[in-house]
């Protein structure tokens, strides 16, 4: 029993940290209570992934909501390496786009495809190894500061977990606890602020140094500093991986490589900030004017 609760725990936690990462941790237990369309282990892997992901004309609607299109025929390409950010207002279907690169769901309609291989013939449990998440308000389990560093990757090797704690910007302050990398944090241990848990969240991705990121940038302030340290921190890890970023912030969008626009679950537009801020009528720019886009 003991073991069945822990690994439930850890579901929920994964479960947990991804509905955080698309806003809606409170789905969690409704999808907790289902069984796993998907089946986890079936499907082939792949030698290497360059990280190219192809959309074709993708639409998917929700289970529960079988009368509304959540996606509506999105095409998109994403190049190896490219930063795309993906905007929109509330209820577009971004969210809803981060959770089919994983295999969260499969897409009623459409084709998805990682370096030419359709999604569905590939496995779930490999598919969301090569893929890291930094949520908007990562969840961390009450285990010490290393072990929530580790979680996800295939090492736990303290040197590997503090040289991604550096390149995150979480060194420092880790050290600054009495028990260092051994304290523990959550109910039990000490409360971390917000851009400090962004920190070991992104130090987790880096450990994990997977091909595909997906990034949902926090929407409350965090303070001058904090900020600074967890975008430079992010900028290390996007460097090199195909990034997709739900951004909520004008200088997140003005460094991306592209700029994705959904609205009722359709692209609308597509091009860098300046080409979309042409747009008299467009949506971006009416995002950007009625600051739906923060500074
Ligand atoms: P965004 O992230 O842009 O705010 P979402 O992807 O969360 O948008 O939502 C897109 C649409 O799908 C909305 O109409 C929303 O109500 C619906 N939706 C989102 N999640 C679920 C879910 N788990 N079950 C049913 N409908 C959902
Ligand atoms: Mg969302």
């Amino acid at each position: 029993t003991l073991i069945v609760a822990v690994s439930l725990a850890s579901l929920a936690s994964l479960w947990a940290d991804f509905m955080r990462a698309t806003g809606s941790a409170d789905r969690i237990f409704e999808i907790l209570d289902r069984e796993p369309e998907i089946p986890l282990t079936d499907g082939t892997t792949l030698e290497r992934v360059d990280g190219h992901i192809r959309l074709e004309q993708v639409t998917f609607r929700y289970p529960t909501r079988p009368d509304v299109s959540a996606l509506r025929q999105i095409t998109l390409e994403i190049r190896p390496g490219e930063i795309v950010a993906l905007v929109g207002p509330s209820g577009s279907g971004k969210s809803t786009l981060a959770a089919l690169l994983p295999r969260f769901y499969d897409a009623q309609e459409g084709r998805i495809y990682l370096d030419g291989h359709n999604l569905t013939t590939l496995s779930p449990t490999w598919l969301r190894g090569r893929i890291g998440s930094v949520p908007q308000e990562p969840i961390l389990f009450s285990r010490s500061i290393a072990e929530n560093i580790a979680y996800g990757s295939e090492t736990d090797d303290p040197a590997a977990i503090e040289a991604a704690a550096r390149v995150a910007n979480a060194h420092d302050f880790i050290l600054h606890f009495p028990e260092g990398y051994q304290t523990e944090v959550g109910e039990r241990g000490v409360r971390l602020s917000g851009g400090q848990k962004q920190r070991i969240a992104i130090a987790r991705a880096v450990l994990k140094d997977p091909e595909i990121l997906i990034l949902d940038e926090a929407t409350s302030a965090l303070d001058a500093e904090s900020e600074f340290l967890v975008k430079q921190a992010l900028e290390r890890l996007m460097k090199g991986r195909t990034t997709l970023i739900i951004a909520h912030r004008l200088s997140t969008v003005r460094d991306a490589d592209r700029v994705v626009v959904l609205d009722g679950g359709r692209l609308a537009e597509m091009g860098s900030h300046e080409a979309l801020m042409m747009r008299p009528n467009g949506v971006y720019r009416k995002l950007v004017e009625r600051q739906f886009l923060a500074s």
